[in-house]
């Protein structure tokens, strides 16, 4: 009920006087979501439910949620003990595994904040974001020493706890089971917890100037997981065996941790491992129904399969879910059609905890030919429940009518609203309250988004838009290209061209013309590439993602002379 009930009778509290002036509110209870509630659900409800870790080595460890309850509880207290309090940030540097679960929810139920540090960043940067971010210790893999190594002095670390294997950390540092062992669960005295207290830090893995601090709260991170379990979210339920590829070292791991926690499937977290023989063996020896990463990873996974294809057994795996970069409608098709498997595509950002879209089926496509789902299953979808869109163009709010493009503006109660000490960034925000998510889309009429490009990765030729991510898509279909990134380069005519960096499929001698003549039966002809060279390899950023700069770094000196 809204608004003035102005000289309405209402019964409130037992009192039947009549009230000028009041708004009546609901009579519901003030419950903060905070991530004590998801730690007691999980060990309330799921802890028979099996966490399994591909240890180093590449056997398996087994516990259960409940046993994961216990030690994260001991973790909590040792943390406490160690003189960390509510606001203290605690760093990990870790792959995928149980010890890190235990952080991930150990670490914000004191009220301390979980910062995680991404593996793949170079020590310069990993400084900078552990300095900015006043980090007061760090969890570490021990295979992941020579790293911290490089820049723990510049950070000045109170205290490193080392997940090993043997029990043995080096001199001035502490393993983490000796850290833990004094402590007992039943001691732990669960403190109140606002709900907008911050939980998490996660930096963007931005291609451009220094990384920002994203701050997720409990709210957030709370509200974000009820949204994996709908079905028009992830549709993440406790039947499920999730496979997590998606590091947790970035974007909050997809929220799938604290997902799993809230909902109860089985977890298998794949360790170090991430090769598709290795992934494969996984996805069929643990039963695995759902598994997430970036389509880097599910490309090496189909070239693995394509050769041995019988030696895995994936009947159980149902869902792929996709996201981080554009998805190729050739591997959606792939998947489906040669091994019954489900790709959804999901869209997010880490400032959105980090899932915005994602690309489910309405019931009118169910009833569409197979070639049209595959064409919106390409798109990024819809926004989940609680997200809200639009996007603008040059000439105000685009129109949704999946042709106007315009920069996505996204709000909601998972997405950010500024960045940790960058007032500079402060125009990443519109004056009423959206973020500018710096991706182009277009938004048919029910709200499905297709990304277009970042709004730096468009070419402009001519005046015209050419959407990178399609042409990239487009010539990924080709049976003979393993990768291909497209980047704008100066025409004397045209302001910008497009030019193809293509890595063929070992084995394969694809030609230039012969990609071209593929192109001419796909794409405008003024889409068609000026350039296309071929390379071994396109440079990824720290999460495999094409990395751009770099490209564009690698061509600066191309010239197209031809002035057509
Ligand atoms: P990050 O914060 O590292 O997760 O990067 C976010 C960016 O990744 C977005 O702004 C998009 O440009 C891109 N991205 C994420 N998911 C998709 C997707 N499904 N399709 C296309 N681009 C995506």
């Amino acid at each position: 009920m809204m608004g003035a009930l102005k000289g309405d009778v209402r019964t409130i509290n037992g009192s039947n006087d009549m009230q000028e002036d009041v708004f009546m509110d609901g009579l519901m209870m003030d419950f903060p979501l905070t991530l004590d509630l998801v730690l007691r659900r999980a060990e309330q409800h799921f802890h028979h439910k099996e966490i399994v870790t591909r240890m180093p080595g590449k056997g398996w460890h087994r516990y259960t949620y409940g046993e994961m309850a216990v030690r994260a509880k001991r973790l909590a207290l040792a943390l406490q003990s160690a003189g960390i309090k509510e606001g203290d940030c605690v760093a990990t540097l870790c792959w995928n595994h149980y010890r890190h679960l235990e952080a991930y929810i150990g670490v914000p139920v004191i009220g301390a904040v979980l910062h995680t540090l991404n593996l793949r960043l170079h020590p310069d940067d990993l400084a900078y974001i552990a300095s900015d971010a006043r980090d007061r210790m760090v969890i570490v893999d021990e295979s992941l020493l020579p790293l911290l190594n490089q820049f723990k002095d510049a950070v000045g670390f109170e205290k490193i706890i080392v997940v090993t294997e043997q029990g043995v950390a080096p001199d001035g540092m502490e393993d983490y089971e000796a850290f833990i062992a004094p402590f007992e669960a039943a001691d732990y005295v669960q403190i109140p917890l606002r709900e907008n207290m911050a939980a998490g830090i996660c930096y963007t893995s931005g291609t451009t100037g220094k990384p920002k601090g994203v701050v997720y709260s409990h709210r957030s991170n709370v509200l974000h997981s009820i949204g994996a379990g709908l079905e028009s979210g992830i549709g993440l339920s406790e039947r499920d065996t999730l496979l997590p590829v998606v590091p947790m070292f970035h974007a909050n791991s997809w929220g799938l941790p604290y997902a799993a926690l809230m909902l109860g499937p089985k977890l298998v977290f794949p360790g170090p491992y991430l090769d598709g023989e290795t992934l494969l063996d996984g996805f069929a020896s643990e039963r695995v129904t759902v598994s997430a990463g970036v389509p880097t990873v599910w490309n090496a996974l189909l070239a693995t399969l394509a050769v041995k294809k019988d030696d895995y057994d994936l009947r159980c795996l149902r869902k792929l879910i996709v996201g981080g970069s554009a998805v190729p409608v050739s591997m959606i098709q792939a998947f489906d059609e040669k091994y019954g498997i489900g790709v959804v595509q999901a869209w997010g950002m880490t400032e959105l905890s980090p899932v915005g879209t994602v690309s489910n089926l309405t019931s009118a496509l169910l009833e569409a030919p197979k070639a049209d789902q595959y064409l919106y299953r390409a798109m990024q979808g819809t926004p989940m429940p609680l997200v809200e869109i639009r996007a603008r163009g040059d000439a105000g709010l685009a129109a949704w009518d999946g042709e106007t493009m315009g920069e996505l503006e996204v709000r909601g109660p998972w997405i950010s609203s500024a960045y940790l000490n960058r007032p500079d960034a402060a125009d990443r925000f519109t004056e009423d309250g959206w973020f500018k998510t710096g991706d182009i889309v277009t938004i048919d009429p029910v709200g499905y988004i297709k990304i277009q490009d970042r709004s730096k990765d468009l070419v402009k030729s001519g005046g015209e838009w050419i959407s990178s991510v399609d042409l990239e898509n487009t010539i990924m279909g080709h049976e003979d290209v393993a990768e291909a990134a497209v980047i704008a380069v100066p025409h004397p005519k045209w302001d910008e061209r497009p030019l193809a960096v293509v890595v063929r499929r070992a084995g394969s001698s694809l030609d230039e013309a012969t990609l071209r003549c593929y192109l001419a039966e796909r794409v405008a002809k003024w889409w068609i590439p000026d350039a296309i060279v071929f390379v071994e390899e396109i440079p990824k950023t720290s999460v495999g993602k094409f990395k751009k700069t770099a490209l564009r770094e690698q061509f600066s000196e191309y010239q197209f002379q031809q002035s057509n």
